[in-house]
């Protein structure tokens, strides 16, 4: 008989519910298929826009038949010719005359109805322990109880069915003993009196039945604290009357249709407390999800079954605790759907070591994330709030530290690569600033870049914004961004300034290879001093040497020091970082003075200087006319005169002396203290300058010495031989001459 029932483990699909599910069978065991059933008449998607009904009743009393009329189900009845009892355990089905339009009104939508083994059935009469557990089932789980009773048996008050009633309000009240919140609801006894003759008017059955009904409940032992608890404090009771089906056919398909009228929803008059509209009021209501109704019945019967003492607020603790967490699996698969492919692209990328940012992250991210939680929320708190909102912060969590590790990446690789960017664009800007001619403003190239690669930056760390989300909030590492652009901005300048710094250079080392070799060269002509004065001015000197070099040396610095100061200026270089950049090209411009002169009095160059020094002295007369020489001539004192005059600026060549100190240039002085911004790079490419960096062991002595003894001497040697030379040549010529 139980060929209705599929096999379990076919699936849902391959199911035929068509007779209902058997949600007990008669081995007490739960069919956990119940939920498929639910999902395939589609009232698990119902929320809590479902009722459940259940029918007790003595055996056989045609309460599966009345089930079958009322709600369209097929639960099986008792043939008329083979009477045996047909319903066993508890069957669940979906009425199936929904919308239909029972005496022009609608069936409350999803009425799920519980036929309910009949409790006093000859067959099973020694099994009392399933009267009482099937009434604590469905009180646990129905709404509305429909009572089915024979006309004849109203006021049998030591009838079978008095027995069951006795039952119901027993564990009812055990029910209300573990919720002290009295949140348990409240139920409806639904009172269907059946082969209704019609000569007792069902106002009169009814109060016959209330009579009882207070009998019996007087008489059950109250738990204690509930001992003066009124019958009326958990049930409200309805009442229906039936013509008898097979000898009033017509009329009891027509009361049964009325019937069906009154499963709807209602309410209270407010002023006598009846019905208005159906018997489906608000507070009878479990409050089981739809969704939950297959997990929360079978925690129910699995603690009835096991004789535990029924707790529902702990049931629906657990059922929300199972659920909250099955919702947030299934609304998690939608968040990985979008999510894990930007994870895994994300750490591709890092793996890589490529900045890669991902495009409309926050917009994806925000939405996936809203997504998920509004899923979990239109679901999920339904149950029980506290729990709800426990599961609900732990799936936020767990969706935020993921994202947010998406999100710190994300602005990682957009750190990193605004960086780059914001580095080449300013390097570029200046490579084509230099090759269009160099008029390119530094400062102006570096602040264009700075907000354009910080609007950037801001415009994705905003994205990223989730309104009420404190972490989202990335202010610290926009701060954090434009630190680092400051101290790329002061890297390239350092890097602009260097390279100032050696264009500057360069153009002091050409100045002082004119100016130097210039003072050089008046060496050349050994007239210094004596020289015609036809233009005014004071003649060059020989003695006053350094103290010309000294000079142009230092009005050439002074104006690269102008040009390096006003350009660095120009692109906001900081006071310090000039006095550095200076304070460099004055000890650079010193080198390049000292490798100038170096070269003059390179041997070769100097002797060549001597000589025409000498020559000039020994072949032209004072006023620059050259010399016949005779025979009769002073060569020999004219000689004399001019190798000494030549000899004496071997001395004066040999150290780089001021005229009016008698004393080398105050080098310390011109180099300026080491100013406090100098690091170590800074020192890097600078030669150690005797006097002024004292801890080299070279001494402003030696390094203003241009000669030293050794080549002087050689260069005395040398000069001699040379102008001995020459007078020997003069002293040939004289007599040749007169010879002539
Ligand atoms: P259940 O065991 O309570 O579910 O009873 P069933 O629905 O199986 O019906 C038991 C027997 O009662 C069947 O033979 C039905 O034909 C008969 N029956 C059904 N409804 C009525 C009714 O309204 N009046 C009478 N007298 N018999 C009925
Ligand atoms: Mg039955």
């Amino acid at each position: 008989m139980n060929g209705h029932f599929a096999a379990v483990g076919n699936g849902p699909a391959a199911q035929q519910f068509g007779h209902g599910i058997q949600v007990i069978d008669e081995d007490k065991s739960f069919n956990t298929n119940l939920n498929d059933y639910l999902h395939e008449t589609h009232v698990a998607e119902a929320g809590f826009n479902y009722h459940l009904i259940s029918v007790f009743g003595s055996q056989s009393t045609g309460k599966s038949t009345l089930l079958n009329h009322l709600f369209g189900t097929e639960f099986s009845v008792m043939s008329e010719s083979d009477r045996r009892q047909t319903t066993k355990g508890i069957w669940m089905s979906k009425n199936k005359r929904e919308g239909a339009n029972a005496g022009s009104i609608e069936m409350a939508p999803n009425i799920l109805v519980m036929d309910v083994e009949g409790t006093d059935g000859r067959e099973r009469g020694e099994d009392q322990d399933f009267e009482r557990k099937s009434a604590l089932f469905a009180l646990a789980t129905s709404e509305v109880l429909i009572v089915n009773i024979w006309e004849h048996q109203v006021g049998l008050y030591q009838g079978a069915n008095m027995g069951l009633l006795k039952t119901v309000f027993e564990v009812n009240l055990q029910l209300f003993l573990k919720d002290r919140n009295a949140q348990s609801p409240r139920s409806l006894l639904f009172f269907v009196i059946r082969d209704h003759i019609g000569t007792t008017p069902l106002s009169n059955l009814r109060n016959t039945l209330i009579q009882d009904l207070s009998k019996i409940w007087s008489s059950i032992s109250k738990p204690q604290g509930l001992e003066s608890s009124k019958i009326e404090d958990y049930f409200d009771f309805a009442f229906a009357a039936l013509p008898h089906k097979i000898l009033q056919p017509d009329k009891f398909l027509a009361e049964v249709d009325k019937l069906g009228g009154r499963f709807t929803t209602g309410h209270r008059s407010t002023k006598d407390q009846e019905f208005v509209g159906g018997v489906f009021l608000p507070e009878y209501h479990r409050r089981i999800p739809a969704d939950g109704l297959s997990v929360y019945a079978e925690g129910v019967w699995d603690q009835i079954t096991n004789n535990k003492d029924l707790d529902l607020p702990t049931q629906q603790e657990l059922l929300a605790q199972f659920r909250c967490d099955e919702i947030s699996r299934e609304v998690l698969v939608g968040f990985d759907t979008v999510i894990t492919p930007l994870e895994e692209q994300q750490t591709e990328a890092t793996r890589l070591g490529k900045a890669s940012v991902l495009a409309d992250l926050g917009a994806t991210g925000a939405e996936a994330r809203n997504n998920c939680v509004k899923a979990f929320e239109t679901q999920a708190s339904r149950y029980h709030k506290g729990v709800y909102a426990t599961k609900r912060g732990e799936l936020e969590s767990k969706i935020d530290s993921r994202l947010k590790a998406l999100y710190q990446g994300q602005l990682a690789a957009a750190h990193k690569a605004g960086v780059a960017a914001f580095s080449d664009a300013v390097t570029n800007a200046v490579k084509a600033g230099q090759k269009a001619g160099g008029s390119y403003e530094f400062a102006e190239i570096v602040e264009k870049q700075k907000k354009k690669t910080l609007d950037i930056f801001k415009k994705e760390a905003q994205s990223l914004l989730i309104p009420g989300v404190a972490w989202s909030n990335f202010k610290p590492q926009y701060r954090l961004f434009e630190k680092e652009l400051d101290e790329v901005s002061a890297r390239l300048r350092k890097e602009e300034m260097r390279r100032l710094a050696i264009r500057v250079e360069r153009w002091v080392k050409s100045r002082l290879g004119d100016a130097i070799g210039l003072e050089f060269n008046k060496l050349g002509s050994g007239r210094g001093g004596t020289g015609a004065p036809e233009t005014g001015e004071k003649p060059p000197s020989e003695k006053d040497l350094w103290d010309r070099i000294w000079n142009v040396f230092l009005s050439i610095v002074k104006e690269a020091e102008t040009r390096f100061a006003d350009r660095a200026k120009s692109f906001e270089a900081s006071e310090d970082e000039v006095e550095v950049g200076l304070w460099r090209l004055r000890r650079k411009s010193w080198v390049a003075l000292r490798e100038r002169i170096e070269e003059e009095v390179m041997e070769s160059n100097i002797l060549m200087k001597l000589r025409e020094n000498f020559e000039d002295k020994f072949r032209y007369d004072e006023e620059g006319v050259p010399r016949i020489w005779r025979p009769t001539d002073d060569i020999e004192g004219i000689y004399t005169r001019a190798r000494e005059s030549t000899l004496s600026l071997i001395p004066l060549l040999s150290r780089f002396r001021l005229a009016d100190t008698y004393a080398p240039p105050d080098l310390v002085a011109f180099v300026g203290p080491q100013p406090p911004g100098v690091e170590s790079e800074d020192e890097e490419d600078l030669p150690p300058i005797g006097g002024v960096d004292e801890e080299e062991g070279k001494s402003l002595e030696e390094e203003t010495t241009i000669l030293s003894e050794s080549k002087r001497q050689d260069l005395v040697v040398r000069f001699r031989k040379m102008a001995d030379g020459v007078f020997v040549e003069a002293k040939r010529s004289a007599i040749g001459g007169v010879t002539q």
